[in-house]
C-alpha cells in the first residue's frame, strides 16, 4: 500500500523523513572499457540481451515522471556512460525535459576526449572523471588496462571546454595512498574540484583497505598547508569542500563511512535495467522496467517513484545489501548503480 502522504507538493518530492529529493543517477550501461579492480571483475560483466538494458526512450521516459515530481538535476553515469552509443544525444533530450535544470556526466575519461565536442553541444553542464592515480603502470595496474594519459587529456580538454570539471579519487591503502597531494595539484592552476572518496564495501571492493578521508586532508595539509572550509555549494553532494593556499581550484572529501553523508542525502538512482534504489546501500529496488514493458501508464510510473521516496531508508548500511530482505535485486554493484 503505497503511503500517499508523501505526494509532493509545491515543495518537491520529499522522502518519508523530509529530505528533498532533487538529484537523479542514471546509469546508461553497466559495460565498461576499464576494469578498477576494486569495481568490476577481471572478465567484466555476463552477457545479456540487449533488450535487458532500457532505451534510451524508456530512459527518457521515466526522467520525465521523475522531473515532473521534482527531479532537477541528473547524472548520466554506467559502467562508463560513454561505451554506450547515443549518449550525447540521450543528453541533449534530457537537457530538454521540463524541470531539469543541470546535467551532468561521470566517465572515467577514455573516450572522453573524443566526445566533447558532441557533449559541449549537447549542453552538459559539467564532468566527473575518475582518476585514482598519475603513475602509468600503478593506472595499469589498478584499472587493467592502459588509458592513463587518455584520460588526463580528458581532464585538459574538458576543462579547456569550459565544462565544469571535477576529479574523483578513490585513496586505496598501499596503492595510491602516497599519491594524493599529486592528485590535488591538479586543481592547483585549474578552477575544477579534486574529490577524494572513501572506498565503500560493495563491488569488488573486497580485499581493499581504504583510507579516511580524514588522513587524506592531512596528507593535502602537510604538503600544501591549512584547508580552509569552502563557503561556496559548487556540487550536489555529500562533498565537503576547501580551499589550499595558491590554489585555483578547491579540494573536497566524500567520508561515507567515517562521517556518514545520508542525513542530508538528495537522491535516488535508476539502473540501465531500470531498477529504481532510492539508497545505493539499501534493499529497496523498484522494477520500471516490468512496469514500462507492461504498459503501463505514467500515473503508475509515478506511484513507483512516490513509493521508492517514501521507502527511502534513514541511513545506508553496507552491510545489508539488496537482498536481504526478501526482496531481490538486479542491480546491486557500483558498475551497475553508478555510483
Ligand atoms: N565509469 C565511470 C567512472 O569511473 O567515473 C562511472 C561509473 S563508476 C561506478 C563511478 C564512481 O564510482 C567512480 O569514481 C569509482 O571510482 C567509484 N566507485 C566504484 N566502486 C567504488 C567503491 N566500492 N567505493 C567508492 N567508490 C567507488
Ligand atoms: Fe568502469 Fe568506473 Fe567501475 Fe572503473 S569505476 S570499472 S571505470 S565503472
Amino acid at each position: 500500500m503505497i503511503d500517499r502522504t508523501h505526494e509532493p507538493e509545491a515543495g518537491g518530492l520529499r522522502d518519508s523523513r523530509g529530505r528533498l529529493i532533487d538529484y537523479l543517477r542514471v546509469s546508461v550501461t553497466d559495460r565498461c572499457n576499464l576494469r578498477c579492480a576494486y569495481c568490476m571483475s577481471e572478465e567484466g560483466i555476463a552477457w545479456k540481451p540487449h533488450g535487458d538494458m532500457l532505451s534510451f526512450e524508456e530512459l527518457l521516459r521515466c526522467c520525465r515522471v521523475t522531473a515532473a515530481l521534482g527531479i532537477r538535476k541528473v547524472k548520466v553515469t554506467g559502467g562508463e556512460p560513454l561505451v554506450r552509443r547515443g549518449t550525447a544525444g540521450f543528453i541533449a533530450a534530457l537537457k530538454a525535459v521540463p524541470g531539469i535544470k543541470q546535467v551532468t556526466l561521470t566517465s572515467n575519461g577514455i573516450l572522453l576526449g573524443e566526445e566533447l565536442g558532441r557533449l559541449a553541444a549537447a549542453g552538459l553542464d559539467g564532468v566527473n572523471i575518475s582518476l585514482d592515480t598519475l603513475d602509468g603502470e600503478t593506472f595499469r595496474r589498478l584499472t587493467r588496462r592502459d588509458g592513463l594519459d587518455k584520460t588526463l587529456r580528458a581532464v585538459e580538454g574538458a576543462w579547456a571546454a569550459g565544462l565544469k570539471v571535477k576529479i574523483n579519487c578513490v585513496p586505496l591503502r598501499g596503492i595510491n595512498d602516497h599519491e594524493l597531494a599529486a592528485i590535488a595539484a591538479l586543481a592547483k592552476d585549474r578552477p575544477l574540484a579534486v574529490r577524494f572518496i572513501e572506498l565503500m564495501p560493495l563491488g569488488n571492493a573486497e580485499g581493499f583497505r581504504p583510507v579516511a578521508g580524514e588522513e587524506a586532508a592531512a596528507a593535502l595539509e602537510g604538503r600544501y598547508g591549512k584547508l580552509t572550509p569552502f563557503a561556496g555549494k559548487p556540487g550536489n553532494g555529500p562533498a565537503v569542500y576547501y580551499t589550499l593556499e595558491g590554489f585555483a581550484g578547491i579540494v573536497g572529501f566524500i567520508n561515507p563511512l567515517s562521517r556518514g553523508f545520508c542525513e542530508t542525502c538528495n537522491r535516488m538512482r535508476l539502473s540501465s535495467q531500470g531498477i529504481l534504489k532510492p539508497c545505493l546501500a539499501g534493499e529497496v529496488c523498484l522494477d520500471l522496467r516490468a512496469l514500462l514493458r507492461s504498459g503501463a501508464d505514467d500515473g503508475a510510473l509515478r506511484q513507483a517513484v512516490l513509493e521508492a521516496a517514501a521507502r527511502k531508508p534513514a541511513g545506508h548500511h553496507f552491510s545489508g545489501l539488496c537482498g536481504k530482505a526478501g526482496e531481490r535485486c538486479r542491480d546491486q554493484e557500483m558498475f551497475r548503480i553508478g555510483g
